[in-house]
C-alpha cells in the first residue's frame, strides 16, 4: 500500500492514500518515519507523524503497514528504557549518538538472547486464551507466557534455553506461541472482571499514607505549579513504592531530570526487596526535546505495558510526570487536524480521551483467574498554578485522589508540598481497615485527631495574627507548637535524606509519639503547670 504526501502541517501530514484504517501505522516520507492515521475522510488520511517533520517534502512516499500501532511485549522490558514508541533508547544511542535519527527502529526486546523457559503445560494439553503456557525468569519475577490470540492442543513445547526468535510451542492446528506478541498500544488488555479496591498501595510517604492513602488499583493526580516539587515527589515514590512493577514516564519534561533520575536509580535498591531498583522499573522517555506526537503516544505503550505485568499478577505502579504535556501535545495534533477547539485551545474530547485512560488503573481478576493491579500517579503541571484550567478538572472528575501541591508551602520549603485541607482521597474508607488491622488499631482514631489538630490551628492562626502568639492562652499556644512539630516532623519529608522513606509502622509511631505529648501536655496544663514546664517535661 503506497501513496504519496499531499500536504504538511506542523506534525501532520494528509496522504492520498487509499484503503487505510483508522489508527494504522504508516511510514512517512524517503525517510521511513513512523506515523498513524488519525482521521480518514472521502479523498485523504491524516496522519500524525511521531517524529520532526521538518524537511519533509509534498510527493514523498507513504506506504500503509496494515497495522496499528503496537508495542512488542515480552521477557526482557524490566530494567529498560524506551521512547515514546518503545523504541530501545541505549540502543539507539549505541548505533547513532546522543540524537535518535528519523525513522530510526530499535526493537525493544533482545532477540538473540538465550533465556530459559519453564513450562507449566505439556504435550498434548490444551491451552487456551490467557492461560500460561510456562514462565520465564526474568530478574527476580516470574515472567508469564500466556496464549494470547490463539488456543489449541499443544503439539510440542519447549523447555529450558531459548531465544526470543524461536516458537515455545506449536499447536495441532498449526499455530505457534512464541515468548513475544504484538499489542495495540489503544486497546486496554483484556481481563475477566475488575475487583473491588480495598489494599493501600503504600507510599512511604506519610502525609499520602496517612491522610489521603491510595489504594492498589486507584488512580492519584497532583497538580502543581513549577517548583512545588511535582518531579521530586513522582521519582520519590518510584523509588519506595510497593509496587512489584513500577513503569515511569517522563512525559514531555526536562531530559537533564531523566538522566540524573536515572542515574541515581541505578545506584539504589528496592527498599522493600533489597534487589537493585532498576530490577523492577521501565523507563518511558519523551523529554520536551523530543518529539510531539510521540510523547501523545508515551503514556499508551506505558500503560500497554504496565497492563501486561498486571496479567501475569503483579501489583503495577505507573506514574508520569507529566500529564499536562500529554495533554498539550493532544492540543498540538487537535489545532494541526483544524479540529473545533474547545476550552482553551483543548480539544473537546480532552475529558473522555483521559477518562479512557484512566479507566485502565484497576484491579482486575486476570483471564487465567490470577489477581493483578495497575495503578496510576499522575502529576500535571497547571499553567500559573490555575487549578481551573481544562486539564486539571478534566482529571478531577475521574481521579480517585487529589493531592493539591501549593505553591506557598513550597515557598516555605515544606516538601512534599501537599495541601492538607485542600486535598483528598476517595480510597481512605476501603483501605482504612487494612491499617487498623495491620498497623494499629489506632490508625483512624490518630488521623481524626490529627486532622482536628490542624484544623485548629488554622482557626487560632488568625486569632494569632491579631493578638500574637503571646497573646494566647496556654492551651492555644500549646496547640500551635504540637500542630507546627506535626508539620515539621511528620508532613513534611525530605527526599534528600533518609527521612525520604517512611514505612507505615514508622509513621503510626511518629504521629503517635507526638500526640502523646500533646495529650500528657494538655493533661498537666490543666492540672495549673505553666506552659513553659510542661513543654520540658513532656518531651
Ligand atoms: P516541579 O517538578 O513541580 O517543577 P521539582 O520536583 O523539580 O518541582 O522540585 C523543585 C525543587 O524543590 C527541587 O529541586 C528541590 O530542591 C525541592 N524539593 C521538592 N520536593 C522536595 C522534597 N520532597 N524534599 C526536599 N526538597 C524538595
Ligand atoms: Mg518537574
Amino acid at each position: 500500500m503506497t501513496g504519496r504526501i499531499t500536504g504538511i502541517s506542523g506534525p501532520t501530514v494528509s496522504v492520498d492514500l487509499k484503503g487505510l484504517r483508522l489508527y494504522d501505522r504508516v511510514t512517512v516520507g524517503h525517510t521511513r518515519l513512523m506515523g498513524e492515521v488519525v482521521r480518514l475522510e472521502q479523498d485523504r488520511a491524516v496522519v500524525q507523524v511521531y517524529e520532526d517533520t521538518r524537511g519533509l517534502g509534498m510527493g514523498e512516499p507513504v506506504v500503509g503497514v496494515e497495522m496499528p500501532l503496537t508495542v512488542r511485549l515480552g521477557p526482557g522490558l524490566l530494567n529498560q528504557m524506551f521512547d515514546g514508541l518503545q523504541r530501545h533508547l541505549e540502543w539507539l544511542y549505541q548505533e547513532g549518538g546522543p540524537f535518535i535519527h528519523a525513522g530510526k527502529e530499535s526493537p525493544p526486546l533482545e532477540s538473540v538472547k538465550p533465556w530459559r523457559f519453564f513450562p507449566l503445560k505439556k504435550q498434548g494439553d490444551e491451552i487456551r486464551i490467557g492461560e500460561p503456557l510456562g514462565y520465564v525468569e526474568e530478574g527476580a519475577f516470574k515472567h508469564y507466557i500466556h496464549a494470547v490470540d490463539t488456543e489449541g492442543t499443544i503439539a510440542r513445547i519447549v523447555a529450558g534455553e531459548f531465544s526470543l526468535e524461536d516458537p515455545l510451542a506449536s499447536l495441532e492446528n498449526g499455530r505457534q506461541i512464541f515468548a513475544f506478541h504484538q499489542w495495540p498500544v489503544r486497546r486496554p488488555r483484556p481481563y475477566r472482571r475488575k475487583l473491588y479496591q480495598a489494599e493501600p498501595l503504600i507510599t512511604g510517604q506519610r502525609c499520602i499514607d496517612f491522610l489521603f492513602p491510595l489504594a492498589r488499583g486507584g488512580t492519584a493526580i497532583f497538580p502543581g505549579g513549577f517548583g512545588t516539587g511535582k518531579t521530586i515527589l513522582e521519582q520519590t515514590i518510584a523509588k519506595f513504592a510497593d509496587a512489584e512493577i513500577v513503569i515511569y514516564v517522563g512525559c514531555g519534561e526536562r531530559g537533564n531530570e531523566m538522566a540524573e533520575m536515572l542515574e541515581e536509580f541505578s545506584t539504589l535498591s528496592d527498599p522493600w526487596t533489597d534487589r537493585p531498583l532498576m530490577t523492577r522499573t521501565i523507563v518511558v522517555v519523551n523529554t520536551s526535546n523530543m518529539p510531539v506526537a510521540a510523547r501523545e503516544a508515551s503514556i499508551y505503550t506505558a500503560v500497554t505495558m504496565a497492563e501486561y505485568y498486571r496479567d501475569m499478577g503483579y501489583n503495577v505502579l505507573l506514574l508520569a510526570d507529566s500529564l499536562s504535556r500529554w495533554a498539550e501535545a493532544l492540543r498540538e495534533i487537535s489545532s494541526a487536524l483544524e479540529e473545533m477547539p474547545g476550552e482553551e485551545g483543548y480539544p473537546t474530547y480532552l475529558a473522555s480521551r483521559m477518562a479512557e485512560f484512566f479507566a485502565r488503573a484497576g484491579v482486575v481478576e486476570t483471564l487465567d483467574g490470577k489477581t493483578g493491579s495497575l495503578t496510576m500517579i499522575l502529576s500535571i503541571s497547571p499553567p500559573g498554578g490555575d487549578f481551573t484550567e481544562p486539564v486539571t478538572q478534566a482529571c478531577l472528575r475521574t481521579t480517585g485522589a487529589f493531592f493539591m501541591l501549593d505553591t506557598t508551602l513550597a515557598h516555605r520549603r515544606h516538601f512534599p508540598a501537599i495541601n492538607w485541607f485542600q486535598s483528598f482521597s476517595l480510597y481512605e474508607e476501603e483501605v482504612s481497615s487494612h491499617f487498623n488491622e495491620r498497623i494499629n488499631p489506632k490508625w483512624g482514631a490518630l488521623k481524626q485527631e490529627c486532622r482536628e489538630l490542624l484544623q485548629r490551628e488554622e482557626g487560632l492562626r488568625e486569632v494569632a495574627e491579631i493578638v500574637g502568639t503571646e497573646g494566647l492562652q496556654d492551651a492555644d499556644r500549646l496547640l500551635m507548637k504540637v500542630a507546627e512539630d506535626v508539620r515539621q516532623s511528620f508532613l513534611a519529608q525530605n527526599a534528600y535524606t533518609e527521612d525520604a522513606f517512611s514505612p507505615p509502622e514508622q509513621t503510626f509511631e511518629k504521629i503517635s509519639t507526638l500526640l502523646e505529648f500533646y495529650r500528657c501536655a494538655r493533661q498537666r496544663l490543666e492540672k495549673g503547670e505553666f506552659l513553659d514546664e510542661v513543654l520540658k517535661e513532656c518531651e
